[in-house]
């Protein structure tokens, strides 16, 4: 088995490890800065656990790429999600929680202290570990979705469907998140168009048949979509249909909100070798904790969770992984 998780390779790398030069211990180490990852920072803080959290590559996590958070409890008028993560590190920051830049590139977890390193750089040697790297939607690598992020390009139905309520939209996948996705949305939308690309559903049967029975959505079968357009904002979406055969056509949408349901990928890759994963790579937890199969290491938030993702449930399991650490440390003591 290889000693070193590795982002990009699993294989230990002996020239890489002897560049590194500082070691720091901590006793309890957390990765990520998601609502799990804060919340599992206030919590332990509060227990007087000295935490060291390192924020990772997207500060804030999936939440500040969302606009406007108006399902998490105790935010009547809603909230940004980049204004929430900034009051979630806030509180942290208050009772000691050490914040820092910086993301895990590898990890050892082979024993304790579980060694995991900072940028390629920097080892922190902790007593007790909590994941919470999250996980990213995945997108299709179109510009167009980059330049229209925030304004009419969304992978969280949930988060975003309500802002639009009477419009048109479009849901791209044929998954069970895509249905899903199109089917929250059809509450809400005048019209929901999936865009699939065979001409079959992914989906589970009793989402495709819910999805078959909706009014008011419509699937496009064998479309891919080749980019947005719009002042600004998403006015609609270029797609292809049958690309690739005799009978490849262009089709115009007008669309008001483009929603990403091709899937999401946990940010587990640096803890595989150790740590049990689904075929997917979100990480096993003991039902109803978050432990890990490794005593010690405890995993929160969507790295975790492949089912809820969202921001309520993971600052929730972000608490639990907080208790749960607390625990472990003091039967160590
Ligand atoms: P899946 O991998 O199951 O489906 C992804 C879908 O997106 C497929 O239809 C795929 O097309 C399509 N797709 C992928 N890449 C592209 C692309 N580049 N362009 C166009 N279409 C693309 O992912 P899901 O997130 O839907 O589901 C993951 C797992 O989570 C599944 O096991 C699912 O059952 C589960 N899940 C369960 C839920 C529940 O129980 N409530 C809710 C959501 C997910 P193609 O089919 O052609 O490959």
């Amino acid at each position: 088995m290889a000693l070193f998780g590795k982002i990009g390779s699993l294989e230990s790398n002996q020239e890489e490890k002897n560049e590194i030069k500082e070691v720091e211990k901590v006793k309890v180490l957390i990765v990520g800065s998601g609502p799990a990852g804060y919340t599992a920072a206030i919590y332990t803080a509060r227990a007087n656990l000295s935490p060291v959290l390192y924020e990772g590559l997207q500060p804030g996590g999936q939440l500040t790429t969302t606009t406007e958070v108006e399902n998490f409890p105790g935010y009547p008028q809603g909230v940004t999600g980049s204004d929430m993560m900034e009051d979630l590190k806030k509180q942290a920051e208050r009772f000691g929680t050490d914040i820092r830049f910086g993301l895990a590139t590898e990890a050892d977890l082979s024993q304790r202290p579980f060694k995991v390193t900072i940028d390629g750089s920097k080892v922190i040697e902790a007593e007790a570990l909590i994941i919470a790297t999250g996980a990213t939607a995945k997108y299709l690598g179109l510009p167009d979705e980059k330049k229209y992020a925030g304004s009419g390009v969304s992978a969280c139905a949930t988060c975003d469907g309500f802002f639009y309520r009477g419009k048109d939209v479009a849901v791209v996948g044929g998954g069970d998140t895509a249905a899903e996705e199109a089917l929250y949305l059809a509450g809400l939308a005048k019209k929901v168009f999936m865009i699939v690309r065979r001409d079959e559903l992914r989906a589970s049967k009793v989402m495709q048949e819910r999805v078959a029975n909706a009014e008011n959505i419509e699937v496009l079968w064998k479309h891919q979509t080749k980019g947005l357009f719009g002042d600004g904002v998403v006015e609609g979406a270029l797609l292809v249909k049958n690309l690739g055969t005799p009978e490849e056509e262009e089709v115009k949408i007008a669309i008001d909100g483009f929603f990403l349901g091709i899937g999401h990928k946990p940010n587990s890759d640096i803890f595989e070798s150790f740590i049990e994963t689904d075929d997917v790579g979100y990480i096993n937890t003991v039902p109803g904790t978050s432990k890990t199969n490794v005593p010690g290491v405890f995993a929160c938030g969507d790295v975790q969770d492949s089912i809820y993702r969202q921001a309520v449930t993971a600052a929730g399991s972000g608490c639990m992984a907080a208790i749960d650490i607390e625990r472990f440390l003091a039967e160590q003591e």
